[in-house]
């Protein structure tokens, strides 16, 4: 009787343990025991994304980076993924964009943003577009092909919807991997609006590259790209401050790639309109002591603040 108890006492346990375990199996994951991605789990995935990337296009086609240097300026990027992923798409041309999204609260930077977002990229890929958001190619006879013998300057003077100077240099700028990093990239001393392109031009000059610019186009300024750029509500900081009018007028030999000062702060996979895109989020540094004119608008400011306080 005693024994029969017991057996009984024993298959009741086991099967409360058994039903235990079954509705711990099954519910969901508490968040003590979450595989929460870590930056090194990101650095991982970008790392897969970007050999998939290389090795997916199972063609020998040499693949294409553009760099898009960018702030506040969404209206023109959702305009600008579309678009050219649909011309790249025509050309066969095996590309990923890479929005350099300026994140600290120095003035803009296009140049060090474009140095930052090659660091990124210059394992990955055979060649970089460095690419305004708001010009936008319309004629297909541009060609983004590798620029094995020299920069390829697709936004030349004679289309270009605004400037016309032979010396242009900016707008839509291809260049090898190895050509950018043999002219140490783009001088970092271009904080606002204008000139870091022109200081480009006369660096690849000086080493003795040859700029190409696309041929048999019969297209002129006003129809070989649209030009999204809405001057009212777009305004170009052109304010000079400190020496920085003098300094910038000048060639660099200091500074490039390899003084740049950065962070990435986070990096964004995102999909517009089904084109794949990486944000990366840069913090650029300053160093003061060298170009005090990144942040010349705070001085005016903290002077209009006081003087608005003398008033009261
Ligand atoms: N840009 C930006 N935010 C800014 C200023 C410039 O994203 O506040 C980027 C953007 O890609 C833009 C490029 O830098 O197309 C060149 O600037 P902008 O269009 O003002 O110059 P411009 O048309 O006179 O060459
Ligand atoms: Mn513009």
């Amino acid at each position: 009787m005693l024994k029969t108890v017991y057996l009984r006492f024993l298959s009741i346990i086991v099967l409360a343990s058994i039903a235990v375990t079954v509705m711990i199996s099954s519910l969901p994951i508490s968040s003590d025991t979450c595989k929460c991605e870590t930056s090194s789990d990101l650095d991982r995935q970008h790392e897969k994304l970007h050999s998939s990337f290389k090795e997916s296009t199972k063609s020998l086609k040499p693949k294409l980076a553009v760099l898009v240097p960018f702030r506040d300026r969404f209206d023109e990027l959702l305009r600008f993924a579309p678009h050219m992923s649909t011309f790249l798409t025509r050309q066969q041309i095996p590309f990923h964009i890479f929005v350099l999204n300026q994140n600290d609260r120095y003035r803009f930077n296009r140049a060090s943003l474009i140095n930052a977002g090659f660091m990124q990229v210059k394992d990955h890929y055979d060649y970089i577009a460095m690419h305004d958001v708001d010009l936008l190619p319309i004629n297909d006879n541009l060609k983004y092909e590798y620029p094995a013998e020299g920069p390829l300057h697709i936004s030349g003077p004679a289309f270009h919807p605004k400037y016309h100077y032979p010396t242009f240099i900016g707008g839509i700028l291809l260049l090898r991997v190895e050509h950018y990093q043999r002219l140490n990239g783009m001088s970092n001393r271009y904080w606002g609006w204008g000139l870091e392109d022109d200081e480009f031009y006369v660096r690849i000059k000086e080493a003795g590259l040859e700029v190409f610019r696309p041929q048999n186009i019969t297209t002129g300024p006003d129809n070989t790209f649209l030009h999204n750029h809405d001057r009212l509500h777009r305004r170009r900081d052109t304010t000079k401050c400190y020496n920085q009018r003098e300094v910038t007028r000048r060639r660099d030999r200091e500074t490039g790639l390899d003084t740049l000062l950065y962070s990435i702060k986070q990096r964004h996979e995102l999909t517009l309109d089904g084109v794949p895109l990486t944000v990366l989020n840069i913090n650029l540094e300053c160093d003061k002591s060298q170009t005090p004119w990144c942040e010349c608008d705070s001085k005016i400011e903290t002077k209009t603040r006081v003087d608005s306080k003398k008033k009261v």
